[in-house]
């Protein structure tokens, strides 16, 4: 596994950015006991039901002076919330565990390389722009957005251009495949219409916050028809019939880490969100997005403290609560844990759990810089043989399958990205949330599956052209972030209730706890993350007026 100059890829968590704070003293003051409760599960209806009721604010919203909120954890969710409490008048305290923020969504620059290591493209563009203001960055719309490559040796390029999109299906596919992709995207945006501003916008396991809602009701009485009792799949092969095209819809199931033949059909929303929304690039890098919130979260007033774990919560009868750091504990009227959720329930909250969630899908990441002019675009998906034989194999945590690859190379519409004659490429790999039960034979037998399907696109490619690498396994992300087993979205979404079954923004037990991120309501991915952040704030601030 050594590249041309000898050097190993390396496996011991990277030390990723070199930008860490100093400490500061924190106040000390006596710690209490723990408080040590049982989390409990249920039937799926039950559960939501339960959750629906119960998921109100335990006791009457006091008024505070002054209303203090402690976010743990300096991801796209953390900052978001962060900003937002501080902007509705909370003195803001921030803690990071690592000595950069970011979370998943981070850089790495290699040699004459620059890298985006954790997500790789923005959707809901106006996310960013409401939190940070218009201006703050500069989004590049990628057309075309996505080149697919099939085992057959077929290839299909994605366009946001309707024409180009029409010409390109027509030429490989033919004139009904034009036709059922425009009805499949027709559905993807019906969809989209129905759920997204429920789903998106408000906090759904909170009953009456969700009645008093004119959003709410205005669009009850689309929710039964959102396509919740079929599987993507089903839905894919209904509509689109065209196997290549069935692939392609279906893979939308993994941006929130899904299983296109266990994920409701609703989510094909998702397909509309990128091709009719708009699929982007920031320029400089997604890593502009957290230099943007450290410059509003600087100019908000709010403390942050890099390299300070939150340790234990300390739960009080009624809040403040206090959070253990290794430099003191400090008090809050309200905490947002913006961590994975399973991590905070048992590591935070020290709760048993009866049974640990079903995770989603983690990643095996390459980190390649690689020599030469290679045939693929921006954005770039291999696809396996099997794709149901993929899913079902990660489903049951085995490793023997064909992986689908994606190539990222932002250096196509960013060049400075990369050296004259040479790409960045990120490449991914969908795999089981493992986390340290990886090895690195794993890493080095997916490295040389991902190799041997790229050579089928691009035969000249071998490890001889890769000049610089890093790898990222689930065992990293899990270590890194305290992600469960290293999934990349927590609670594997399943089933009808998917959407319910997430964990809430607001603890149903504890008084003035909150939670925001990719692993909680309204799910992964940086726009969605980012919504959480501010739906906690705003729950915390019905509790807390100031
Ligand atoms: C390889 C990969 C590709 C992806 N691709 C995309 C994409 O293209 N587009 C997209 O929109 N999304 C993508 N995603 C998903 C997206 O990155 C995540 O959904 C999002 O970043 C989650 O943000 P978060 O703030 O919830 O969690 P995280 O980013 O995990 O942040 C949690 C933070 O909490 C910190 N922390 C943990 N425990 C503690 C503690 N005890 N005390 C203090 N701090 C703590 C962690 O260090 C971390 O910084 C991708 C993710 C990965 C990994």
């Amino acid at each position: 596994m050594a590249d041309r100059a000898g050097h190993s890829p390396r496996e011991a968590p990277p030390q990723w950015l070199s930008h860490s704070r100093a400490y500061r003293e924190l106040p000390q003051a006596l710690l209490l006991g723990d408080s040590g409760r049982v989390y409990s599960g249920g039937g799926l209806f039950l559960h939501a039901f339960y959750r629906a009721i119960r998921a109100e604010p335990v006791g009457k919203a006091q008024k505070f002076m002054p209303r203090k909120i402690v976010v743990i954890g300096g991801g796209i969710a953390g900052l978001s919330a962060a900003l937002s409490a501080a902007r509705r008048g909370f003195a803001v305290t921030l803690l990071e565990k690592n000595a950069f923020l970011g979370g998943k969504l981070h850089e790495r620059r290699i040699g004459p390389y620059r890298f985006d290591a954790g997500p790789s493209l923005i959707t809901f563009t106006h996310f960013f722009e409401a939190a940070l203001g218009a201006g703050k960055l500069t989004f590049l719309k990628v057309e075309p957005h996505t080149h697919y490559f099939f085992a057959d040796g077929l290839s299909l390029t994605l366009f946001h251009e309707a024409e180009r999109q029409a010409e390109e299906l027509r030429t490989k596919l033919g004139a009904q495949a034009v036709q059922n992709w425009s009805r499949y995207l027709a559905y993807a945006k019906r969809l989209y219409e129905r759920a997204a501003p429920v789903f998106l916008e408000l906090p759904i396991h909170h009953l009456r916050t969700l009645v008093k809602s004119p959003l709410f009701w205005k669009h009850l009485p689309y929710l039964p028809l959102i396509d919740g009792y079929r599987s993507m799949h089903a839905a894919a092969e209904k509509i689109l019939a065209y196997p290549p095209l069935v692939q392609i819809a279906d893979r939308y199931a993994t941006f929130v880490g899904g299983n296109p033949y266990r994920l409701p059909a609703t989510f094909h929303l998702i397909s509309w969100v990128e091709n009719g929304l708009g699929n982007h690039h920031v320029k400089g890098g997604l890593y502009q997005i957290v230099r943007a919130f450290e410059q509003a979260l600087g100019a908000a007033g709010v403390t942050i403290y890099t390299e300070t774990p939150a340790l234990r919560i300390q739960v009080r009868k009624a809040p403040p609560h206090l959070v253990e750091t290794p430099q003191g504990p400090l008090e809050a009227d309200a905490l947002i844990i913006a961590t994975d959720h399973t991590y905070a329930q048992q590591n935070l909250l020290g709760r048993k759990l009866q049974r640990l969630p079903k995770q989603s899908l983690s990643g095996l990441v390459f980190l390649w810089g690689v020599r030469g002019s290679s045939p693929f675009g921006h954005h770039n998906i291999l696809f396996s043989s099997n794709y149901a034989e993929e899913f079902q194999a990660i489903q049951e945590g085995r490793l023997d399958y064909d992986p689908t690859v994606y190539v990222c190379i932002s250096a196509r519409t960013d060049p400075a990205d990369a050296p004259q004659g040479c790409e960045n490429w990120f490449v991914l790999l969908n795999v089981p949330p493992l986390g340290d039960r990886w090895k690195a034979e794993d890493t080095a037998s997916f490295r040389e599956r991902a190799i041997q399907r790229i050579r089928k696109v691009w035969p000249e490619f071998g490890p001889e052209r890769i000049e610089v690498e890093e790898v990222i396994t689930p065992a990293h992300w899990a270590a890194l972030h305290n992600s469960t087993g290293g999934s990349l979205y927590g609670m594997a979404p399943e089933g009808i209730w998917a959407a319910f079954r997430r964990p809430a923004n607001r603890d149903p037990l504890i008084r003035g706890i909150y939670y925001a991120g990719g692993t909680v309501h309204p799910g992964g991915g940086l726009p969605l993350s980012l919504r959480s952040g501010e739906i906690a704030v705003r729950l915390a601030e019905q509790d807390f007026p100031t």
